[in-house]
């Protein structure tokens, strides 16, 4: 009691009397008897009202019946019975009092008590989509009725103060003068309307609602920003503010019907520019603005605000922050516990005993930090973290940095003793979007201690699948001590936890110290699982373990440099990878995984640089893309190739050393490789590596390098241009022309694929064409690009052409794996844009019959599949399906249906890739084995007999030619297996039906929550139906039919799984009609997008190139095709 404030007790004795007197007012036989601090199971036994004084209405409302379990609450419990002695009545009134005031001073623990909170969020909003010379209705108002506003104003962009007075408007205080072309709407109900009859250029911006709550109190401000655009995009901190130590103090309580967060943060702040405004990051927060506190007092705020594009909390204060002093910012919040999969969330899973179980987990990159507490948000804010969480006895709670002090009690009161505190090592400096917290009941795996450094390795999980952990045990330790090696840095924590998350919206999230993963990422069970799920264990574990280094230890300065972070990590992944597991030719798929799916991407004219300027949230988040993660991993491999590998090795760790525990951007690390390589000699001195690389970050697209080769000379020409999917879509314009820096490197057939150094350069400023003098005798066939390590196309003359193809004809082992995975992917890809015949390019597949390696063949079957769907309604898809079955023949015959204990991890992994064709082009053999595999597990669903490899094969044909009971026993598998790889097989395949009925049923479960689809999971159940002709057309209507339904379910705002539905249908049309429709659909929604937008352009876009393809090259493939299957 000592800290406290009178006056603040004092108002609230008198709340408090006005509420008993209400509830007495209001049921007669209500009496008060005994006040006792209630446990929850008292609640079911006993006749209560709750009422909880420190949350806003809309609170209260949502969480009474549970409000008993919230810790530090004030709240007053009358039980009912008859009674109407008045004198026992005020005896205990006055202990009502007493004990609500001893149970309120039981807050989060905090230098100093504050006073009742209050929190008078304004609400605001504008007419929208805007446009000039449009009316624009403006208004706002507060969100709690526990204040009316006096007095209101709103101030236009160019700076013009307007004040509304019931129905009149004047400008900057002159009472009298009316307004042009500004009137206040009083009639429609709302606070503070005013109506913008004809909206000028200058008033687009912001505009700032001001509202005066009367004498004593303070003041509300509200910015919107009012544009002609979709989004904004200044959306920086001024950064006159820069936080040092952050203490945060949350109490999760993972409760159904109450799922809230109770929070505090304490703030240490260096002035760096003098302000009068604090501007702080905060999203669906509750700040109660009368705990806010700079110094520990409230006497130098004015008034607070909210600029909602932005997602500040602004604090005015009567006087500015000098420059140069340091001051403490603490407040106390609510958040809530979303299902939203960002922030500090909740994901549930179900126990064995079937029953519902919660726990609290946090996913904050890109900007959703600000959704868990109030904080500077941005990636080179770097502070240190003291962190609590509060949970209950039963729960265990992780974070960063490894716990301090455990389960402290609550100070204070004995009602809360059921919750206690978990105290953290203040962490290292490091970004908010690399913190964690979770609140569960997960058990762990401990991994044994490596040999090389002290750190501790953890892999937790629910209990029911700890079993699990083991694999992700062993080589995460693995991967992380390879990495120290790798980096030359020892891992800078003292503890590395891994935990699979039931609910999770990415693949796996590289929080410092905490990495969080999808259940698939991390849990592996030889008996469920394929060996192909190992390496993608492999994979991501050492994506995120990468990550700890570049990325966190050094951290981009904006999210501009997203593409660095994640193409690094991807880069590095294959790295990692291949130390555990070395056999498994990883280094080698980099193509197949990166490269082409890359320039797939990046031919299209809606492609976008690696690098791009981005401020918006949504804008941030729609960079997580292929072009960042794989075309970034790409040019990065390229550059470490054409500078030598170990060089680019030793230039990596100079620069993680030279800036860690801070911030850098791309020109930094150019910078640090330009000086090792020009050490080393493996760069000319007149060169810079940003030379070259902005060439490739800087714009967008990819060259195609023609070469012809003259033997007789020993010379080659090369010359380089754009290669586009579409050559009418070239509407951009470039700073480079669309001209790269272009490292050649070449060989011959039979000769060294081990150097990947360039030989020489292509260059921007050559002018057409460019002769070399090359090595090479007359019949040799010439090979450029060696291992595909440089990111562009190669075009020969036909005759090099033609000796390549008589190369692998006679010798396909004389050609490296990866360039001959290039040469079909290089072929195929020239020919569509007809740069290269389509007979020239299929020749290049015959040699197909005596390929036994899986890297080509994926490069050859994933073209064939363009070639399939393309074809898929049209005549010449019965010869297609016949080619493609004889050229699989031979390895369909070598490798066999069942995996066999001498198979290479390669050769199991071509099996499924086969036989998986095979089955699909309706191979009787195929299908038979199939089917009776399934049919064996149908007498016995709890024995699966089919080998974890051939499930999704098997799975699926069996539906495709199954019926009813067959789809349904594969559901009920789904309903009752605990394993998310399992369920994520079973989902895929459930969509190979054929009958409409299933499909349409199917698709209506991802809309439905009982079903037992994850949100995470519904784009593999549209993706999955899409695939055939039949599941197409009904996902298309049904999109149509359900968009509104399909975006509240997977909010649109936030993330773009629609988007994705969007574009299993569109990227595949091929008729102009369809192709019509499509557009339709994106003009008449296109306010309903979100962030489904760019998806769906980039599907457009697909759709007009297959149009096109189709127009042009149809009837040469028929005409081959027909010709192939006649002649043999
Ligand atoms: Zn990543």
């Amino acid at each position: 009691m000592n800290h406290c404030n009178f006056v603040a007790y004092a108002l609230f004795v008198i709340r408090l009397f006005y509420a008993i007197l209400q509830s007495w007012r209001q049921d007669a036989c209500v009496t008060f008897s005994t006040l006792m601090p209630l446990h929850v199971d008292d609640v079911k036994t006993t006749q209560t009202s709750v009422l909880k004084n420190d949350l806003p209405p809309k609170h209260q409302r949502e969480s009474t019946r549970n409000i008993i379990k919230t810790p530090g609450s004030i709240y007053l419990v009358f039980l009912r019975f008859q009674d109407t002695n008045m004198i026992t009545k005020l005896s205990h009134l006055f202990l009502v009092t007493l004990l609500s005031i001893h149970v309120g001073s039981n807050r989060i623990p905090r230098d100093v008590e504050g006073p009742k909170r209050v929190s008078n969020r304004i609400k605001s909003g504008y007419s929208s989509p805007v446009q000039v010379y449009e009316k624009l209705d403006l208004w706002c108002s507060l969100e709690t009725s526990e204040a009316t506003p006096e007095s209101c104003t709103w101030t236009s962009p160019d700076g013009t103060v307007y004040k509304v007075d019931g129905d009149k408007v004047s400008q900057d205080n002159h009472v009298d003068e009316v307004v042009d072309g500004i009137l206040a709407n009083v009639t429609s109900g709302e606070f503070c309307h005013i109506q913008v009859s004809s909206l000028k250029s200058e008033q687009i911006g912001d505009w700032t609602c001001h509202l005066d709550l009367g004498t004593g109190v303070k003041y509300q401000r509200s910015t919107l920003t009012v544009t002609d655009k979709l989004r904004i995009s200044d959306v920086r901190l001024p950064g006159d503010l820069k936080p040092t130590t952050y203490k945060v103090a949350l109490i999760p309580f993972i409760i159904p019907d109450n799922f809230t967060i109770d929070g505090h943060v304490d703030i240490n702040l260096d002035v760096v520019e003098e302000t009068a405004v604090v501007k702080i990051h905060a999203k669906d927060l509750t700040i109660y603005e009368e705990s806010v506190e700079i110094d520990g007092k409230t006497s130098n705020i004015l008034g607070f605000g909210n600029d909602h594009a932005r997602e500040f909390f602004l604090i005015y204060l009567s006087s500015p922050l000098p420059k140069g002093s340091t001051v403490r910012l603490s407040m106390d919040f609510l958040g809530s516990l979303s299902n939203k999969l960002v922030g500090f969330y909740r994901s549930k899973y179900i126990s064995p005993e079937g029953e519902d179980r919660y726990i609290a987990t946090t996913q904050f990159e890109a900007t959703d930090a600000r959704r868990a507490f109030p904080c500077f948000d941005e990636p080179a804010m770097k502070a240190k973290f003291r962190v609590l969480l509060g949970r209950v006895p039963s729960m265990v709670s992780l974070s960063n940095m490894p716990i301090e002090k455990e389960a402290q009690p609550m100070d204070g009161n004995a009602t809360h003793q059921e919750y206690v505190w978990d105290i953290y090592q203040e962490s290292v400096v490091m970004s908010t979007y690399l913190l964690a917290f979770i609140v569960s009941d997960f058990k762990y795996r401990q991994s044994d201690p490596h040999p090389q450094n002290d750190v501790q390795f953890r892999i937790w999980s629910r209990e029911s699948a700890v079993n699990r952990t083991e694999y992700a045990s062993q080589v995460g330790p693995e991967i992380l001590a390879y990495f120290e090696d790798f980096f030359g840095l020892k891992f800078p924590l003292p503890k590395q936890d891994m935990i699979a998350i039931p609910d999770f919206s990415g693949g796996a999230m590289e929080n410092w110290g905490l990495i969080t993963y999808r259940e698939r990422g991390l849990l592996y069970d030889s008996n469920v699982s394929s060996d192909r799920h190992k390496l993608y264990i492999d994979n991501i574990v050492a994506h995120e373990l990468a990550h700890q280094w570049f990325g966190n230890l050094v951290t981009m300065k904006w999210w501009t440099d997203l593409w660095l972070n994640e193409g690094f990590a991807t880069y590095a992944q294959y790295i990692g990878s291949h130390h555990v597991n070395p056999e498994a030719g990883i280094k080698d798929k980099f193509v197949l995984t990166s490269t082409h799916p890359s320039f797939k991407l990046d031919a299209l004219e809606t492609s976008h640089p690696i690098s791009v300027e981005v401020g918006h949230p949504d804008d941030i988040g729609d960079t997580f893309d292929t072009i960042s993660y794989r075309k970034g991993a790409s040019v990065i491999r390229m550059m470490a190739n054409f500078i030598g590998v170990d060089t680019f090795n030793k230039a990596i760790s100079n620069y993680l050393k030279k800036y860690q525990f801070s911030n850098a951007e791309k020109d930094d690390l150019w910078q640090e490789i330009t000086e090792t390589a020009h050490a080393d000699e493996h760069l000319a001195a007149n060169q810079t590596i940003k030379e070259i690389m902005d060439t490739w970050t800087l714009q967008k697209g990819f060259p195609v390098m023609s070469v012809s080769v003259d033997l007789v000379k020993g010379q080659m020409t090369c010359n380089q241009s754009r290669y586009l999917a579409s050559k009418a879509e070239q509407s951009s314009r470039s700073i480079y022309g669309y001209k790269w820096w272009i490292p050649v490197s070449y060989t011959k057939a039979g000769g060294d694929f081990v150097n990947t150094r360039s030989k020489f350069w292509l260059k921007p400023m050559d002018n057409g064409s460019v002769t070399f003098d090359i090595e090479a005798a007359e019949s040799d066939a010439i090979i450029v690009n060696v291992r595909q390590t440089g990111f562009y196309r190669v075009n020969y003359d036909s005759d090099n052409w033609k000796r390549i193809s008589e190369a692998l004809e006679s010798d396909l082992e004389s050609i490296h794996r990866v360039n001959r995975a290039q040469i079909l992917n290089d072929a195929f890809n020239l020919a569509k844009v007809g740069l290269l015949s389509y007979e020239d390019a299929l020749i290049q597949t015959q040699y197909l019959s005596k390929e036994k390696d899986l890297i080509p063949w994926s490069a050859a079957l994933s073209e064939f599949s363009f070639i399939g769907r393309m074809l898929k309604r049209e005549k010449a898809h019965a010869d297609f399906e016949e080619f493609l079955q004889r050229s699989l023949t031979p390895i369909y015959s070598d490798l066999g249906f069942s995996a066999r204990d001498t198979d290479t991890v390669l050769e199991a992994e071509l099996r499924v890739k086969v036989v998986g064709r095979m089955c699909g082009l309706d191979n009787a053999d195929c299908i038979n084995r199939a089917s009776d595999l399934f049919q064996e597990w149908m007498k016995n669903g709890n024995v699966n007999p089919i080998d974890p490899d051939f499930k999704s094969v098997v799975y699926c044909s069996a539906l495709r030619h199954g019926d009813a009971t067959h789809w349904n026993f594969l559901w009920d598998q789904f309903k009752s297996s605990d394993d998310n790889f399992e369920m994520s097989t079973i989902l895929s395949a459930l969509g190979c039906s054929k009958d409409e009925e299933i499909l349409q049923k199917y698709l209506d479960l991802t809309l439905d929550k009982s079903s037992g689809i994850r949100k995470q999971d519904g784009s593999r159940v549209v993706g999955s139906v899409a695939r055939t002709v039949v599941g197409k057309d009904l996902v298309w209507k049904w999109i149509k039919n359900n968009w509104d339904q399909i975006t509240t379910v997977y909010d649109v705002s936030s993330h773009s799984t629609a988007g994705g539905f969007v574009s299993y249908c569109v990227s595949s049309f091929n008729k102009p009609e369809r192709l019509a429709e499509a557009v339709q659909f994106y003009e008449t929604k296109l306010t309903t997008l979100g962030a489904a937008k760019k998806k769906i352009e980039i599907a457009i876009q697909k759709a007009k190139v297959n149009v096109e393809w189709m127009e042009q090259h149809y009837q040469v493939i028929a005409n081959w095709l027909k010709e192939q299957v006649s002649s043999q």
